[in-house]
């Protein structure tokens, strides 16, 4: 018997030749591919402008500090969601205030938004977890009522669409994270779309360096190909860092952009078969998204949950049972505020945001990937079925 794992990137000769030819060029960074890169991701958002960064994190990290957030600020977020939307705000020195989630879409409850909201709110940083846009509309509309900057960490919802708008188009600034099990990737990557330019600008300067941008009266700094340097090259006006993407990362990346539709076309055939196959199982509760083309939702993963008579015990169960006939699958996601540090840092604790921990400890994601065949979608779920039948039997002992 094979492995199905949790998650494969989908590359074709497109991309190869791509990164071919880059290589070929000798042209390896800083070049025609990011610009490129960059135009169809922000084109795709609908905003004017777009930063390419060597992660999502990093792409986070500079939206928060090119906006000034620093020791003594706080800025609320999700504690349901892959760690680095949390850490980013460690990172500059602030405080995470978390905010519980609404059990259906599974992102940060809009409804308890403005009671964490203090006269120390620097940001909010919302997350479309698993793909899922809703409430970043509500969450928008909070963010202007208060004239506090909403960061959408879009890294799970490339392609996803909220009334009308596409993901990655809501708030001052989004950030998308390119590694391999994301809906596109480019190896490790991550773009900041905005239609803000002078942040624009902040970011493209503090991913490289710190270097003069056209903003800071200067000429943007070349590096020529032979190793030397010429004009504002050196000049360093501010701290910064090297969050560069690469050119061979880039033109990946724009290979996947053109065939972004018919990636997403593929995961959701995956997930509507998923669906389909799982409806009838009434001890499982499946993702919130409506099936179709109308839904907005760009799968991410798909995450399913073990009803209210599981524990967090049998979810484990299932998932090393799941391991044991070699199919990925994976407790996603661990409550933030619980892990160690921030336990530790804030004196987070077990009951502090009680859905957030009842729905993360019956999560469990299954294999997602455009390779997923009919067969193997099919197995996952019959293991699936037998592991909840013997947790069921646990039940009634
Ligand atoms: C993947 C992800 C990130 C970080 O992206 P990297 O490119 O891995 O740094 C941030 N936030 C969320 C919600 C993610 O899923």
């Amino acid at each position: 018997m094979s492995e199905i794992p949790l998650s494969r990137p989908d590359i074709t000769d497109a991309e190869i030749d791509a990164v071919t030819q880059v290589l070929r060029s000798g042209r390896l960074s800083i070049g025609p591919q990011q610009e490129r890169f960059e135009r169809l991701v922000a084109g795709r958002c609908g905003r004017r402008e777009g930063v390419a960064v060597s992660s999502g994190t990093a792409g986070l990290h500079l939206v928060l500090e090119a906006l000034g957030v620093g020791p003594g600020d706080e800025v609320v977020t999700t504690p349901f969601s892959f760690i680095a939307s949390a850490n980013c705000i460690l990172m500059v020195g602030a405080t995470p205030k978390f905010v519980d989630i609404c059990p259906q879409s599974l992102n940060m409850d809009p409804a308890q938004l403005e009671a964490a909201i203090t006269p120390q709110t620097k940001a909010i940083i919302a997350v479309e977890v698993f793909g899922q846009p809703q409430h970043m509309d509500t969450v928008e509309a909070v963010a202007r009522k208060h004239e506090i900057p909403l960061i959408e960490d879009a890294c799970e919802g490339l392609g996803g669409r909220l009334g009308g708008r596409p993901v990655g188009g809501f708030g001052r600034a989004s950030v998308f994270g390119f590694y391999p099990n994301k809906q596109i990737t480019t190896g490790e990557g991550g773009m900041i779309v905005t239609d803000d330019d002078r942040l624009a600008d902040l970011c493209r300067s503090l991913r490289n360096q710190g270097r003069s941008t056209p903003a800071d009266g200067g000429m943007p700094g070349q590096h020529n190909s032979g190793g030397t340097a010429t004009g504002a090259w050196l000049d360093h006006p501010r701290l910064g860092y090297n969050y560069r993407l690469s050119e061979i990362a880039s033109a990946l990346g724009v290979v996947q952009m053109e065939r972004l539709d018919d990636l997403l076309a593929a995961r959701r055939r995956v997930a509507d078969r998923y669906t389909q196959l799982l409806l009838d199982q009434t001890d499982l509760v499946l993702p919130a998204a409506p099936r179709g083309d109308e839904a907005g939702m760009s799968w991410f993963v798909y995450v399913v949950r073990l009803g209210t008579q599981y524990d967090r015990a049998a979810r484990d169960r299932v998932i090393a049972g799941m391991r044991r006939h070699e199919i990925g699958a994976a407790n996603y996601f661990p409550c933030i505020h619980l892990q160690p540090f921030y336990r530790e840092r804030f004196g987070c604790a077990p009951g502090d945001y009680p859905i957030a921990e009842s729905i993360s400890d019956r999560t469990l994601a299954l294999p997602f990937h455009n390779h997923l065949t009919a067969e193997q979608a099919d197995l996952v779920c019959q293991t699936l079925h037998v592991m909840l039948q013997r947790e069921q039997m646990l039940l009634e002992e």
